[in-house]
């Protein structure tokens, strides 16, 4: 018999899941609360422009990366350009010294030993951990709790070249290996380029791996376009999506999920339920916080997440595709702003991609820190919440002003989204970006995808993966359909998706 699931969400996870679920043999339906797929993963148009929230880099955008194995069983990379960057970015000082993080590792090595040479013995250090990460590989196995005795001693083996780093620098933070820099440029550079607290510097290490080898590039087409190829493979697959339907209740009968409640009233019954939604509020509110332990609970209530961020979109009149295409400007004097001090601004333009701006034209994105709370004492005085977002538009052209003379009057477009725009279209708790925050103590953890006294019950998503993005989504969706076909007692099939382009 045909078993039947029902997906909370259309993001990534939600998708992923639904794909292999429907290569196996099952019904699926995913109730998605927005009009269109993708959740953080998108992009939108303002008059001539196109602004994309998401894609900087996609791990597994080349061959040889088990990533790119799932991104063509999802049919998202078939026949797409891709854009390997030379620098991942650019750090510009408050005097305009240059630090490029260059994604060729020995280009890299030789700039920052020019730059620094008091610090030769450190940078080495650094990019000899980018080297010896040069394989590593996030594969494409079965999860743990399917693993037998053989299939853990072949994961231990292909682990066995990484367990020296990991022992030795799975505890150091990107912040504690940076303040051991000399050069002031370089203490700061490394940790404002990846600015959440306790950050692993392994997963720097890892991240600079894949793009010198040519693994995590940029998508030509954005996200959005990447996030509806997945959805034509799903539908061709022959799941169901039903979009503007907010689910209000998880459905549990004797500890089984049996299907959801829509917030207009209505029931989607089915055999097994994902939630690939926000975990926070699956747990404390769909299922009303009955099925929750201690580790459960230090999960979603005590563990740190990625912050939330405040996104200055700007559509101006000029073509900047001859600068570097990621800038973190460190400012000369901190400003506040959104209720944070920021001591530097991320600018990103997307020239390089020919659908986000006509010729002669730029999109570019600004990125803030953000206080979730502040927004949310906002939210009740409309007028000081647009008061504060004009504010944050006025302050971001200022400094671009200072770095490209006369743009003041080149803006067409101005977007402004907070953390609490993020927290509407997408259900992110407190408007995070990204999940679960990595850290140096959560570096290998694997959280459980089920939850403790509920069956039939899964949860996929950058909720249950710390680090998140794309990566969690596939992988996490992908382990998830292995559990239900291994309780089902069926083998595990993929198939690789069709090209991913829609040319009609
Ligand atoms: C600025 C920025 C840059 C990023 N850059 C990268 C990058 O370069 N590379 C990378 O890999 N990742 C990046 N990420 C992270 C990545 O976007 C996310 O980690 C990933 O998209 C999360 O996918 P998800 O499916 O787990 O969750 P989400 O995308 O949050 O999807 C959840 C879905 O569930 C739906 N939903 C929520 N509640 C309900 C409900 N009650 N009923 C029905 N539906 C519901 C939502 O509408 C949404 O569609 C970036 C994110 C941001 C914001």
């Amino acid at each position: 018999m045909t078993k039947s699931v029902v997906v909370v969400g259309a993001g990534i996870a939600g998708l992923s899941v639904g794909c292999y679920l429907q290569m196996n043999g099952y019904r699926t339906r995913i109730v998605e609360q927005h009009d269109l797929p993708g959740g953080l993963c998108t992009s939108w148009r303002r008059g001539r422009y196109v602004f994309d929230n998401c894609l900087q880099w996609l791990v597994g955008s080349g061959p040889g990366n088990s990533l790119y194995d799932a991104w063509q069983e999802l049919g998202a990379v078939q026949d797409r350009d891709m854009v390997d960057h030379d620098e991942f970015v650019r750090v510009i000082g408050a005097d305009g010294t240059a630090l490029v993080v260059y994604t060729d590792v020995d280009r890299l090595e030789r700039h920052l030993c020019e730059l620094a040479p008091e610090d030769a013995r450190r940078i080495r250090k650094l990019t000899g951990l980018v080297r010896r990460h040069a394989r590593f590989d996030l594969p494409l196995g079965k999860p743990s709790e399917l693993m037998s005795v053989p299939d853990r001693l072949k994961a231990a083996a292909r682990a066995l070249p990484f367990l020296w780093s990991l022992a030795r620098y799975g505890r150091v933070s990107l912040p504690d290996f940076a303040a051991g820099f000399r050069h002031p440029l370089l203490r700061t550079a490394f940790t404002t380029i990846i600015d959440t607290p306790d950050f692993p510097l392994l997963g720097l290490c890892v991240t600079l791996a894949w793009m010198h080898n040519r693994a995590a590039g940029y998508p030509i087409g954005g996200s959005l376009e990447f996030i509806r190829a997945i959805e034509r493979r799903y539908l061709a697959l022959g799941g169901q999506v039903e979009y503007g339907a907010r689910v209000d209740r998880i459905l549990v009968e004797d500890a089984h999920a049996v299907g959801v409640r829509c917030a207009d009233g209505g029931e989607r019954r089915s055999d097994y339920v994902i939630s690939a939604s926000d975990a926070h509020t699956a747990v404390y509110e769909m299922l009303g916080g009955r099925f929750v332990d201690d580790g459960v609970r230090a999960r979603y209530q005590e563990s740190r997440i990625f912050p939330p961020l405040v996104r200055v979109s700007l559509g101006i009149a000029r073509d900047i595709s001859a600068e570097p295409h990621a800038v973190v400007q460190l400012l000369p004097e901190p400003l506040v702003l959104g209720g944070v001090e920021q001591r530097s601004i991320s600018i990103r333009h997307y020239c390089y991609d020919p659908t986000m701006a006509e010729p002669g034209t730029s999109s570019v994105a600004v990125i803030l820190g953000a206080d979730y709370d502040h927004w949310r004492s906002l939210a009740d005085d409309p007028a000081a919440y647009a008061e504060e977002k004009e504010r944050i538009a006025a302050a971001v052209i200022g400094v671009l002003e200072r770095r490209f003379p006369g743009v003041r009057d080149q803006i067409e477009e101005i977007d402004v989204a907070t953390p609490l725009t993020f927290e509407r279209y997408t259900g992110n708790w407190r408007g995070s970006y990204e999940g679960l925050l990595i850290t140096t103590e959560n570096l290998t953890c694997r959280p459980r995808k089920t939850l403790p006294g509920l069956d039939n019950f899964y949860l996929v998503g950058h909720w249950v993966a710390p680090g998140g993005g794309l990566p969690s989504g596939v992988l996490t969706g992908r382990e998830v359909a292995q559990l239900i076909c291994a309780r089902d007692g069926r083998p595990f099939r993929t198939s690789k998706g069709a090209p991913a382009l829609d040319r009609s």
